[in-house]
This record gives C-alpha cells, sequence and structure tokens, in this order.
C-alpha cells in the first residue's frame, strides 16, 4: 500500500469498479503518479481543514481519481479531462458520526482554500469533482440535466 499523505493512499486513486471488470490496471506513469499526489496533498489539506472548522474528525472517500487512457476511454472520458493526466478527483465526505458533509460544503472550502481549476458540483449527489489542472481558473461550475451552469450556493 503506497502511502501519499497522512490519510491518502495511492489506491484509493487508481480504484475502479469499471478498471476491474474490464481488467485494466489503471497505472499511472511516473508523471502522472507526480499529479496524483499533487491532488492527494491538496485534498489532505481540505480534510485537515475540515477537521478543525467542523470540529470532527472527517473522513473523505474518492468516487473516481485517476485513469489510465483505457479506462478514460471505456468510461467515456474526455481526452482532456483532468482524471486522465492524474489532476482531478470526485470525492464525498463524512462527519464521524455518518453524516454526510453538504456538496456546497465542500465547494466553498474548496474555494475558500484556492488555486483550483475547477470544482463541480452534481445535482442529487453528495459527490463533488476538483480538478488542478494547470489552467487554474477557479472556475465554480453546477451540472444539472440541462447542462452546466455557473455554480451558486443554496441552489
Ligand atoms: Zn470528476
Amino acid at each position: 500500500m503506497t502511502k501519499l499523505t497522512a490519510n491518502f493512499t495511492l489506491a484509493e486513486f487508481t480504484a475502479s469498479d469499471t478498471a476491474d471488470e474490464l481488467g485494466i490496471e489503471n497505472t499511472p506513469t511516473r508523471d502522472e503518479l507526480a499529479n496524483i499526489i499533487t491532488v492527494a496533498e491538496r485534498l489532505q489539506g481540505l480534510r485537515d481543514f475540515l477537521n478543525s472548522s467542523l470540529k470532527t474528525p472527517v473522513w473523505l472517500q474518492i468516487t473516481s481519481g485517476f485513469r489510465c487512457e483505457a479506462l478514460n476511454t471505456a468510461v467515456g472520458g474526455s481526452p482532456s479531462s483532468d482524471h486522465r493526466s492524474g489532476l482531478a478527483a470526485d470525492f464525498k465526505a463524512w462527519r464521524a458520526d455518518g453524516r454526510a458533509i453538504s456538496p456546497d460544503t465542500l465547494m466553498r472550502t474548496v474555494e475558500a482554500l484556492g488555486s483550483f481549476d475547477q470544482a463541480i458540483r452534481y445535482d442529487g449527489q453528495t459527490r463533488i469533482h476538483v480538478g488542478y489542472g494547470p489552467k487554474m481558473r477557479g472556475q465554480m461550475l453546477r451540472k444539472s440535466r440541462a447542462g452546466y451552469e455557473l455554480y451558486e450556493p443554496g441552489r
């Protein structure tokens, strides 16, 4: 088990049911691994921030991290997706008592910590997407059935 930060292992960023089903190894190159470590460090910072601001231990679950070319193709991901290079992760978070942390809280926390490219909240879901690609646009989006629009808290 390769530990990347105090609370994250590499396996959390490479695990994929689709990869398992299709027999795809989803192994990062050295450069991709460096990107995954960058994201792990950022999410560790986010977790530590939530721990202290919510005054409870917080658990972050990566629901989608790195995607090698074969996996990205299999899931229909864009070739330019930050997941492809290891620079993005989708995640959910829970308090120690098992209550989910709202995606709005996660969005606000990503924004407060700054230096990100894109954060996306999905209607009806507790996970959010955060990308740390080189453009660093600080873009906050909401995805609904109608498509993408600018994110506004509480909507
Ligand atoms: Zn994503």
